[in-house]
């Protein structure tokens, strides 16, 4: 039931001997799609063994499973834009989405403006830390530890550290805060995320609490995440016990060390556009925004962007076709149609050809909101979305007074 936490291992012999972290996640996959609960499981896979480049995968071969088993930190590939727009949303097919919490949150916002059907998803969640730029990451590989990019077989990163493992089974360690100076580490809105256990998801997955065993620790976070480990328990292919104090108690520490990572991030990110006067952010933006050049790539990335009749498309009179860089009401309407639900993904600023600082501008004013309506965006699915329910007269008495 909702609640319940487990130490899980796979009960097949051949997951075991290949998998990180006892299996349990690729058996309970397997077992998703052996049972008929799903039609197929949607993970990441490395694209031709290359694990700087991954894609989404639909699986439907229960056995194809384990070759999309372990994590990828070099990819960060779209899952909630891939549901919607190459799997119709989950409306007729039965998935099971292996997920990182941004990706389950903006499956959620995605649930709420109807995009997407929750009741044909089971919402696998890992825990994460945080995701590498995949060409900054190879040249941080060569420069910073001295390897050849390829050798890299893992990364993990934990309690301040990025460690890899090498192919011969040598690993190599380096402090993340020195590595984040240079301008290495974690995509930039992974530093400033504070959201590290899936907590929305149906269960959330990881290996915080689990001592070094090889086991996943496991929270069940829904009704139906809590019906589907009982169900994989009675058929078999898991076993589980329950942790002890000690390992709840040393989850809960590693989450709330990363939660303090983020939000020190977070201050230094936004500290200097926040003792801007509203005048200076102005031009602040306008300067970032002169050198947009209307590729739609911020658009066209974002999840939670779902209009299928944009009102940023030339045909549609707002803002006019062939002027570079587009009138201030370009990325004004985005950013607006956003910043109540912004899950600080990143895939804006991934994309943004100009390279402007687009999920630093969202994800700052996101939290302002946060503060205002008490919404946290794709954590709750019975939440109302702040601007689709909001009223002028609350506006007024909440004071609001929103600046870029
Ligand atoms: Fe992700 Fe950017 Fe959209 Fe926020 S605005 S949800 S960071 S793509
Ligand atoms: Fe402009 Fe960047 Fe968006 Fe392209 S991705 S439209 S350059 S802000």
């Amino acid at each position: 039931m909702k609640g319940d936490m487990y130490l899980v291992r796979s009960s097949d012999d051949e997951i075991l001997k290949r998998a990180e972290s006892g299996g349990a996640v690729t058996s309970l996959l397997k077992f998703a799609m052996e049972s008929k609960m799903v039609d197929a499981v949607l993970a990441v896979k490395a694209r031709d063994g290359d694990r700087y480049d991954g894609i989404p995968v639909l699986i439907t071969d229960p056995e194809a499973v384990v070759e999309a088993a372990g994590s990828l930190h070099c990819v960060s590939p779209n899952i909630a834009r891939f549901l919607k727009e190459y799997l119709n949303g989950a409306f007729n097919m039965k998935i099971a989405v292996v997920c990182k919490p941004c990706d389950a949150r903006a499956i959620i916002e995605l649930v709420k403006r109807t995009q997407i059907q929750m009741e044909n998803l089971i919402l696998v969640g890992l825990n994460c830390t945080g995701t590498l730029p995949s060409a900054a990451a190879k040249q941080m590989f060569r420069e910073e530890f001295g390897v050849d990019p390829a050798d890299v077989i893992r990364e993990d990163i934990e309690e301040g550290k990025l460690t890899i493992t090498l192919k011969d089974g040598t690993e190599k360690e380096k402090d993340l805060d020195e590595l984040e100076q240079k301008g290495y580490g974690r995509r930039e809105n992974c530093r400033r995320c504070d959201i590290n256990i899936p907590i929305m998801a149906d269960i959330a997955c990881g290996k915080w609490g689990t001592d070094g065993k090889k086991a996943t620790f496991i929270e069940v976070c829904s009704e139906k995440g809590g019906d589907f480990i009982e169900k994989a328990i009675e058929a078999g292919y898991i076993k589980v016990e329950r942790p002890d104090r000690g390992a709840i108690e040393a989850r809960r520490e590693k989450n709330g060390e990363e939660v303090e990572r983020a939000e020190k991030w977070q201050k230094k990110d936004f500290a200097f556009l926040r003792e801007m006067s509203a005048e200076e952010k102005f031009s602040y933006w306008l300067e970032q925004f002169s050198r947009c050049i209307k590729c739609y790539g911020c658009r066209d990335a974002c999840p939670i962007c779902y209009c299928k009749d944009c009102i940023l498309e030339a045909d549609r009179g707002t803002i006019l076709p062939g002027e570079i860089p587009p009138d201030i009401m370009f990325p004004m309407i985005r950013t607006v149609h956003v910043m109540d639900s912004c899950v600080n993904c990143g895939q804006c600023q991934d994309v943004c050809s100009m390279e402007l600082p687009l999920s630093q501008l969202i994800f700052m004013l996101n939290r302002e909101l946060a503060d205002i309506f008490k919404y946290e965006p794709g954590m709750d699915i019975n939440a109302p979305i702040p601007l689709k329910s909001v009223t002028d007269k609350e506006l007024a008495i909440a004071g609001v007074d929103i600046q870029f």
